[in-house]
């Protein structure tokens, strides 16, 4: 496969939150690494017989990665393809606490993560190459919730409301789309494990979609219609976005316990290039 279209595999290793013994986790994986690819090992020090899970992989970044090496590893190659022509996306997956937010968007600004990181780097390649190239970058972001997209860039509450009780007709109200029924939160079967009782925290039923955008497919493949899609001119800019958008989702976390490991947010740059 070309670099261009290369899917690649990259696992990062959080610190432990409590670490008795600094660099103690030193002992929860082995590496073995060939010209372009890792295996890790991660081993159970307490239980040195327990099963030894095996990971291929294309890139390892271990618990003392820094913010600015996982940029480096991971998202510039993307970024350099993106300025080159191609499409570029890179996702966090893990569980909840994995650390998913603080590698893609960070907290403070000495450990700003790969998206305000991949912002400043474009604006610094496009600003070279200005005398050749007129280019625009436009920014959206929005978070899917149970299967819904919500503008995370809009004024509005953009999320979901809490109803409590039987669910209601409300789903059209104050601007927001009204959504097909096929479309529309699932109401949990009753059998369904992880679901409990009507009006528990578990149970989502009672979570009306409100605001909530349709993806729809047009001739240029699948799409959010309606969603925000804002000019930005600077990193900073960027920055302050993506700031105000987490603000969004957390007022929601506070909300909702069960939100953040059925959340997806998606930051989406758009740069478009022509010459001049
Ligand atoms: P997720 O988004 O996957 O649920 P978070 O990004 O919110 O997880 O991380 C959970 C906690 O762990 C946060 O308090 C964050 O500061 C911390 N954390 C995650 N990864 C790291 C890391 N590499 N270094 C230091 N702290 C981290
Ligand atoms: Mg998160």
């Amino acid at each position: 496969m070309s670099q261009s279209s290369k899917v690649s595999v990259s696992l990062r290793l959080r610190p432990p939150e409590d670490e008795a013994v600094p660099g103690d986790w030193k002992k929860v994986y082995q590496t073995h690494a060939s010209d372009d690819e890792v295996i890790v090992t991660v081993l159970n020090p307490k239980d040195p017989s327990a099963p030894r899970r095996e990971y291929l992989l294309d890139t390892f970044l271990p618990p003392d990665t820094t913010q600015q090496d996982v940029f480096k590893q991971v998202a510039k190659p993307l970024c350099d393809n993106v300025i080159a022509g191609f499409n570029g996306c890179c996702i966090a997956y893990g569980q909840t606490g994995a650390g998913k937010t603080y590698t893609v968007v960070g907290e403070t600004e000495g450990t700003k993560g790969i998206a305000p990181r991949a912002a400043e780097y474009l604006f610094e390649q496009i600003k070279r190459n200005e005398h050749t190239k007129t280019t625009t970058v436009e920014m959206s972001f929005f978070e899917l919730y149970l299967e819904h997209p919500y503008d995370l860039l809009t004024s509005s509450d953009a999320s979901p409301v809490v109803k409590k009780g039987r669910q209601s007709r409300h789903d059209q109200d104050e601007g927001g789309i009204a959504l097909p029924a096929s479309m529309r939160a699932p109401t949990p079967p009753v059998s369904d494990k992880p679901y409990s009782a009507p009006g528990s925290a578990r149970d989502l039923s009672h979570y009306v979609p409100k605001h909530a955008l349709a993806v729809r497919e047009g001739p240029e493949g699948v799409y959010v219609e309606g969603l925000k899609v804002v000019e930005v001119t600077s990193a900073d800019e960027v920055s302050r976005m993506l700031e105000t958008g987490m603000t969004r989702r957390a007022t929601f976390d506070t909300r909702m316990n069960e939100r953040s490991s059925r959340s997806h947010s998606i930051v989406f740059l758009r740069v478009t290039q022509t010459s001049k």
